[in-house]
């Protein structure tokens, strides 16, 4: 089996009650099977102890165990702020407290860590709707790598193609590579990542998999690069611009709300860009523009952002062969953080701070990425708005 994991993953530490957002708070948290069979025998056994040994330590935790885990739905209870019913006023779990780590369930012991799973290959990120890890991220300045290790173990999954999943590694690994290729502006790196999925689904849907290494081979020359360079300099209008960006950012609104907080900042966001009376999307766009290149290390954030998103999501294709929609949510989610980031900008009149970038970051992955549903919609947005131009 092998195991992948970015450079960064040592480097987390769960900041735990210093936290600025838990994760135990704000979501549904499923217990697995294992787990609740656990939280039986931890009854069972505090049960023993009160009626062998009276003790009033056991009876107060069996009984936070009874009222505070929902035992016909499998999940922590919550309180009315939506906390977890176990997390005590100082922002630490009771349970981790009153039975040690081994009493995690499986999502609380895992978290922030998130697995990929393809037969024989295990692909393990540390997910940025944690505050800590987003922090880690932005912060990061030096190209991320990523790192393997063979461990025993063997697997067969049925109805897995590995022809496709070893082209889909090997265009990964060329797409990683402009990504991070500095020489080029991050437009350029951006359109040369999309339009190689997009010359790759063209060959997958007509069955030639052979001619996906030929795309992947075109893209490491300059040819390929001339091309996006010459289609860059084709102008939109403001007109066209603006109504894309209103266009893309409006499909947010259509995603499953997790948290109400979300709904308030599309708005806010949405007035300040795309319908505000007194600067135009462009003006807002071009001295952001301007206000970046002096004050931020954006195409640093927005690489390290596209490879993010690159590497879990572009392998995902071997499961439904969309290469193509999978590059283009992985360019939508991140322009979409950036017209976050411009829209607050805007509100603190033309000033941003790398936390609030952080901020804004991890909000958005916990709405976006921790909903299986959201991925899918948006995913299926994703091929109708591009066909649409
Ligand atoms: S969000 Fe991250 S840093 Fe915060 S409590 Fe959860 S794992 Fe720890």
């Amino acid at each position: 089996m092998l195991y992948t994991i970015p450079d960064y993953y040592k480097e987390f530490r769960c900041t735990a009650d210093k936290c600025e957002d838990t994760c135990c708070a704000g979501w549904q948290i499923v217990i697995d099977e294992k787990s609740l069979v656990n939280y039986r025998k931890i009854c069972r056994k505090l049960l023993v102890s009160i009626v062998k040994e009276s003790d009033k330590n056991s009876f107060s935790k069996l009984w936070k165990m009874f009222t505070l885990v929902n035992w016909s739905e499998g999940t922590f209870r919550q309180d009315m702020e939506k906390r977890c019913a176990f997390l005590n006023e100082h922002n630490l779990c009771d349970l981790y407290i009153a039975h040690g780590e081994k009493s995690l369930c499986k999502t609380c012991k895992q978290y922030p860590r998130h697995v990929e799973e393809f037969e024989g290959v295990r692909e393990i990120t540390l997910s940025i709707s944690c505050p800590e890890v987003a922090r880690i991220l932005m912060e990061r300045k030096t190209p991320v790598t990523f790192l393997s290790q063979e461990k025993e173990g063997e697997e067969e999954y049925e109805d897995f193609d590995p022809f496709l999943f070893s082209i889909l590694e090997d265009a990964r690994k060329e797409m990683l590579i402009i990504l991070q290729n500095r020489n080029l502006s991050i437009r350029e790196r951006t359109l040369l990542v999309l339009a190689m999925a997009h010359d790759m689904q063209v060959r997958i849907n007509r069955q030639d998999m052979f001619a996906c290494f030929q795309v992947i081979e075109k893209y490491c020359g300059d040819k390929a690069l001339r091309f996006i360079q010459k289609y860059l300099q084709k102008k939109e209008t403001e007109k066209q611009r603006v109504s894309l960006a209103k266009e893309m950012f409006e499909k947010l609104y259509e995603l499953e709300l997790l948290r109400e907080e979300w709904n308030v900042l599309l708005q806010e966001t949405e007035a300040l860009l795309y319908v505000n009376e007194k600067v135009s999307y462009e003006e807002i766009q071009k001295e952001f523009a301007k206000w970046e290149s002096e004050n931020s290390d954006i195409e640093i954030h927005l690489e390290q952002l596209l490879v993010y998103f690159l590497f879990i999501y572009f392998p995902g294709a071997v499961y439904d062969g969309e290469v193509y929609a999978k590059a283009q949510m992985v360019v939508y989610c991140v322009w979409m953080i950036h017209e976050f980031w411009m829209a607050r900008w805007l509100k603190n009149e033309k000033n941003l701070e790398l936390e609030e970038m952080t901020e804004l970051l991890y909000r958005f992955s916990r709405e976006v990425e921790h909903s299986d549903e959201n991925l899918k919609r948006l995913e299926k947005m994703m091929g109708f708005l591009w066909l649409k131009r």
